[in-house]
């Protein structure tokens, strides 16, 4: 889908949710022998630990809510509808903001008209991939299809961009503030991006090569999920039955990283990798298409246009930063790879060498090996009642903000199996609602994601329009009555970095919804999710809610110290190979014609940063689908990364808990979503600019005390 300009994808309208206060019904199927431990849990955690169920006797006499509690959604037929109405706001607000006689702020109605767009697109986005029945699906797709070509001709309407332009350079007609110019610069920025400024001619190209780019994209993620085939004679037998037979072909699905055996790794390896000369066709042309684009609208490069306003800006300065972390990761990843091959050595004498498929699978035996504890022991520990109990007081603590169990409308969800939870402050009241879909079910995408259903903003009347989001993770459920879903060390990290996203945009309170919460720009997108894996990686934190679910046994505190020290290992081998994918897509979305084939600069790329050798006849950047979705933009996680160890260090390494560090956080950082520049937030909270210096400083000072604390220094 195409959407830009106007908007950036968003959000619905809640209906009044009755929260509950207790629980107790819905342990309906608890067996009186666990009462015992079932009798530890608090009613918060309690709920977490039996799967939703349909509570018929309330049901029968209620009448369906719809979808999200959006009553034209009480069957499918519900999204033309909506769709209708949205385009009958949506032409109310153009000649509104054409009008000359125009009574509001130019960036109200641009926001409104932003908002009206985005709570249904944003809706149907949401269901089109995760809804399980198909009538409901199909609608979501038919209407994100015509919303983006309704989106694509309010790209081109000039006097709405007239009208921007007009108050840009002359002031609005009612008096306007700092935020009201930044966001209206913003519109501004994200209208000529669809070309609008252009002269006819150029806007035509503009639009031909913006669906080309689109639909290239489509074809290269496709294709980099593809199975590779190969006839069976060409594998010797004794590995055939690892991989799927299809006939005389095996099937390679993937990279069987995790396979204890070296040899199956190399060969899935060697096999799904191997270049298709197609997939790199379609990766040249999108490359080039993006650079074509990119100088269309008067950048240098594609790197240039998609890092504009980002907290580095240049692609100077991002290849600085890189060069400069790549640098001083160097005798640091030597020293992991070096534990890597004793690992290696252990499994296979006279091993020589680390090669690419070996570091997933040996690191995750180090950290074991730390952790002085299998997967399976630490589970127990961890059911998801227990860990969701633990981020609900750390957030009381931090942000006096409680997660409340809310009891939901017959045909508000979209499966049984959902949680929602009202997010409350002690003074505030409800700040927004987060809906958890956290089970695996057939043709749910196997990806974690924080879906915006809707932005938050101030409503012209002084009311606030809630933020309401959905967070996705794909864990097994509860198997049966007495055992609940348990979660694993890197499941738990990532249940913490999803709720990361989720109270950022429960905790904002943004004037506009066009800069809510995780509108923001992508390197500071990931400062509060990653911020977040430094709370679940502390002892203290995981020691308020590891306990066994059974016998309600705390976890010992040598076990969670293990184990949070197991969490920091091989950081500087993991964060060497994200370096490298960064300044692979810097190359890629540089200046063109490009210096060579694409796999050419990628086995020169591997050599001057990255310690493992390339492989003769592979070709991994054609399996990079996030070249599409991030293009230009991969490092951005690192410079996320950055700030959050500069966070965690300075604010919240001595106490975990501390509210008024949690409320300087939200005041100066969470609270403003995109609404400031990245920069300006990082200032606000920690008092320095950011730096190419300061940034890599960070990550490597946060590197050397874990390992300080490992005790390999
Ligand atoms: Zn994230």
């Amino acid at each position: 889908m195409n959407y830009q300009g106007l908007m950036r994808l968003g959000r619905i309208q809640p209906r009044t949710s009755k929260i509950l206060k207790s629980f107790g019904h819905f342990q309906t199927t608890g067996s009186t022998n666990h009462a015992s431990y079932v009798s530890t849990w608090t009613p918060f955690a309690a709920a977490f630990n039996t799967r939703p169920q349909k509570k018929l006797n309330l049901r029968l006499n209620r009448e369906n809510a719809g979808l999200f509690c959006i009553p034209e959604l009480k069957d499918h037929t519900g999204f033309y509808l909506l769709k209708q109405n949205a385009e009958h706001q949506v032409s109310k607000l153009v000649e509104e903001a054409s009008s000359k006689s125009r009574k509001r702020k130019i960036v109200t109605i641009f926001d409104e008209l932003s908002d009206t767009l985005c709570r249904v697109a944003d809706l149907a986005d949401f269901v089109r991939v995760s809804h399980p029945r198909n009538d409901f699906a199909q609608a979501a797709e038919e209407i994100c299809v015509e919303l983006s070509s309704l989106v694509e001709r309010l790209n081109t309407n000039l006097s709405l961009h007239t009208a921007l332009k007009t108050v840009l350079e002359e002031g609005d007609v009612v008096p306007t503030d700092a935020l009201d110019k930044r966001v209206t610069e913003l519109f501004m920025f994200d209208f000529e991006q669809s070309g609008i400024h252009l002269a006819d001619k150029q806007r035509e190209q503009f639009v031909q090569l913006n669906e080309r780019i689109h639909m290239l994209g489509t074809f290269f993620q496709r294709g980099a999920q593809k199975p590779v085939q190969i006839p069976k004679s060409k594998l010797p037998e004794n590995l055939r039955h690892v991989f799927g037979l299809d006939g005389d072909n095996i099937m390679v699905t993937g990279l069987f990283s995790d396979h204890y055996s070296s040899i199956v790794r190399e060969a899935a390896y060697r096999i799904f990798l191997h270049p298709d000369q197609h997939q790199a066709e379609v990766l040249d042309a999108l490359l080039t298409a993006r650079y074509q684009l990119a100088r269309l609208v008067g950048f240098d490069t594609y790197s240039q246009r998609a890092n504009r306003g980002t907290m580095i800006e240049s692609p100077d300065k991002i290849t600085e930063f890189l060069d400069l972390l790549s640098d001083k990761l160097k005798p640091r990843s030597k020293v992991d790879y070096d534990v890597m091959l004793r690992l290696k050595q252990e499994q296979e004498r006279g091993a020589k060498e680390i090669m690419p498929w070996d570091p997933p699978y040996l690191s995750a035996i180090g950290r074991q090996q730390r952790s002085a504890m299998a997967n399976m022991d630490s589970l127990p520990y961890f059911s998801l009642g227990c860990v969701m109990e633990g981020l609900n007081q750390l957030f009381q603590c931090l942000f006096a903000v409680a997660l409340q169990h809310v009891e939901m409308e017959p045909g508000e969800a979209w499966t049984e199996d959902i949680y929602k939870l009202a997010v409350v402050h002690k003074t505030e009241g409800v700040l927004g609602y987060i809906y958890c879909d956290f089970f695996e079910r057939f043709g749910k995408p196997n990806q974690d994601c924080h879906f915006t259903i809707q932005g938050g903003r101030r409503r012209e009347d002084g009311s606030y329009q809630h933020p309401i989001v959905v967070l996705q993770l794909s864990f097994s459920g509860p198997r049966g009555a007495s055992i609940p879903t348990l979660l694993s060390p890197g499941n738990v990290d990532n249940l913490f970095h999803e709720f990361g996203h989720a109270m950022h945009s429960m905790l904002g309170r943004t004037r506009y919804q066009h800069v809510t919460g995780t509108r923001c720009t992508t390197d500071f997108a990931e400062v509060p999710s990653v911020l977040m894996e430094f709370f679940a990686a502390d002892p203290r934190v995981v020691t308020t809610f590891a306990r066994h679910y059974k016998t309600g046994e705390p976890m010992k505190g040598s076990a969670v110290i293990n184990l949070c020290d197991s969490k920091k290992m091989f950081a500087a081998s993991d964060m060497q190979q994200q370096v490298f994918f960064s300044i692979l897509d810097q190359v890629y979305h540089g200046p063109h014609p490009l210096n060579g084939s694409t796999t050419n600069i990628l086995a020169e790329m591997q050599a001057k940063y990255y310690s493992i050798n390339y492989v003769p006849d592979t070709a991994w950047q054609l399996r990079f689908s996030h070249l599409v979705g991030y293009g230009a933009r991969y490092y951005a996680y690192l410079v996320s990364r950055a700030v959050a160890a500069q966070v965690w260090h300075t604010c919240f390494k001595d106490d975990p808990f501390s509210r008024s560090m949690g409320t300087r956080y939200r005041e100066e950082m969470l609270a403003f979503g995109g609404e400031k520049h990245p920069r300006n937030l990082v200032e606000g909270m920690l008092g320095k600019s950011p730096t190419v210096e300061n940034l890599v400083d960070s990550l490597i000072y946060d590197m050397d005390e874990s390992v300080k604390s490992l005790g390999q220094l």
